[in-house]
């Protein structure tokens, strides 16, 4: 089958014209797609559509409408969810069996939950304790225009995560997906037509991030900014986006994963293992640190390796195989210089993976790999590997796991793991994290915000947290029928 054209989104029409770019799988260089990518001025045409948009129609359309259109969305997906799992393999080089049962369904669950849950209300009845007989009223109103710019690495469902709640809360949205992964975001702004979107409500700009990216968020029309990718580029997104506007980052991580003596090793052991190479290590929140306790190192160092032995290795579109791809060469490139640093500086090679010969040819792939006494001043130590790489760190007491979980500059998520639950639950709450989870990993909820602590981001997205950061309130004072409170405010300048 011929590869699909694909192009920028906008005002409900794919916009064929600009330069055409292939494709290629990370899983064995195949063709996947064509993608025209967009210019600066697209990203401004996209603007304008989705203001136009917000201006005629979705700022109109009661909340009730805006949930059913998202139901219906959720609904489509869920009839194609075989093709969205293939494609989203093919384009990043997740193992099929990782998109088909968990990143796909996983969206489609989290759309459905905004389109469902009525935790999200347009207004709410206050009392004035001051002035009995008024009441007061308290609107959650949306923005406008909403940037949203996405990283390569789960597009799918941020593209779910950028667009669902934004649309919900009323507002009208310019998504741009990396454009290295752009494919599954274009089906579902197609989807989203056919579910009864109005044009324009929803576009995807394909392209560059400092020339497509960069055109969008300093587009003073955009009434939020919502950045989700690297520290590096956050820092540089919020400068340029400054301005009388609201902006939200999800950046990058380094998270610990705990391991206390009284866990129960075998469980937390595959948790330590789905928290780093889910994905070969390239999530946001993957537990590339991990703390055990000098008591049960070895031990758990064993079970590790014994289950790290056990993983299977292949093309990523076998349902058996555990390895996803390395998405970008880029990528690839960094985590083997990352990792050979940290070696030649005096890292031990615990145990590497050799996946050479059950691998596609022509992909891109990096073996899981587990790392000891990583010198504590090296990249590998301190940055963002992004990749199926633990690092390991011992520790004697709570105060002494506390203090190297907190010893980074990131704080997007933390996992502890202890079977004494009021212990696990004092050391979560001493981690300067957005998310912990004790005695479990990765596991995301739609009804939870989730958010960076330090160099891991500003704001919040999803939860009911999420979903404010997306409006602005007014404030109603209404006076039903007279009072004579006011009459004594009015009495100070208004004589009878
Ligand atoms: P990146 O920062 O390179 O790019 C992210 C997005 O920003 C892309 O769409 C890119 O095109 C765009 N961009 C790049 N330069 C820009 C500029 N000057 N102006 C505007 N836009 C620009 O990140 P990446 O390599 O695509 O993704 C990996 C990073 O994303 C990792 O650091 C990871 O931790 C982070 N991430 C964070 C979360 C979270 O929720 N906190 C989730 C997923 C990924």
């Amino acid at each position: 089958m011929e590869p699909k054209k694909y192009a920028s989104f906008i005002g409900g029409a794919y916009d064929y014209e600009g330069e055409e770019r292939g494709v290629y799988s990370p899983i064995d260089g195949r063709l996947v797609a064509h993608v025209v990518m967009a210019t600066p001025e697209k990203a401004d045409r996209a603007v304008d559509a989705a203001q136009d948009a917000f201006k005629r129609v979705w700022s109109k359309t009661p909340l009730s409408e805006r949930r059913r259109i998202l139901l219906r969305l959720a609904e489509i997906i869920q009839a194609r969810s075989d093709e969205y799992a293939l494609l989203e393999s093919l384009n990043t080089g997740k193992t099929l069996r990782q998109t088909t049962f968990m990143d796909v369904p996983l969206g489609i669950e989290h759309l459905s939950y905004f389109g469902r849950s009525l935790e999200f209300k347009d207004s709410r009845e206050i009392v004035h304790p001051e002035y009995p007989g008024t009441k007061g009223v308290v609107q959650y109103l949306p923005l406008g225009v909403v940037a949203a710019v996405a990283p390569w690495n789960v597009p799918f469902l941020m593209a779910v995560w950028k667009v669902a709640p934004a649309l919900l809360a009323g507002n009208t949205v310019v998504l741009k997906p990396s454009h290295f992964t752009p494919l599954t975001a274009l089906e579902l702004a197609e989807d989203a037509k056919r579910a009864g979107l109005p044009d324009g409500v929803l576009n995807v700009v394909v392209g560059e991030g400092r020339v497509v990216g960069d055109a969008l968020i300093q587009n003073t029309k955009v009434a939020h900014v919502s950045f989700t990718g690297s520290t590096k580029t956050g820092l540089d997104v919020a400068k340029k986006a400054a301005g009388l506007r609201r902006i939200t980052l999800e950046l990058g991580g380094k998270s610990p994963n705990i391991v206390f003596e009284d866990a129960d090793i075998d469980r937390a052991a595959k948790g330590v293992l789905f928290g780093i190479y889910l994905n070969s290590g390239q999530l946001c929140e993957s537990g590339s640190r991990l703390l055990v306790h000098s008591a049960v190192k070895q031990r758990l160092l064993a079970k590790i390796v014994e289950y790290m032995r056990r993983m299977n290795p292949g093309n990523p579109l076998d349902m058996e195989t555990d390895v996803s791809a390395i998405t970008t060469a880029e990528q690839k490139n960094k985590i083997e210089l990352m990792v050979d640093s940290a070696v030649t500086q005096g890292a031990r090679l615990v145990y590497s993976k050799d996946i050479t010969k059950s691998v596609p040819e022509g992909g891109l792939y990096y073996p899981p790999t587990l790392l000891d006494n990583v010198p504590p001043h090296t990249e590998a130590a301190r940055e963002e590997i992004f990749g199926p790489v633990l690092t390991v760190l011992e520790f004697e007491d709570e105060e002494e796991a506390v203090a190297i979980a907190n010893d980074t500059e990131y704080g997007l998520a933390a996992g502890v793991w202890s079977q004494d639950i009021d212990k696990a639950r004092r050391v979560a709450e001493a981690i300067e994290a957005g998310t912990v989870w004790i005695n479990e990993y990765h596991l995301l909820s739609a009804a939870a915000p989730r958010g960076g602590f330090k160099k891991s981001g500003i704001g919040r997205e999803l939860g009911l947290e999420g979903l404010l950061e997306l409006t602005q309130t007014r404030h109603l004072f209404i006076n039903q029928g007279g009072g004579d409170l006011s009459e004594v405010a009015y009495s100070l300048v208004v004589r009878e």
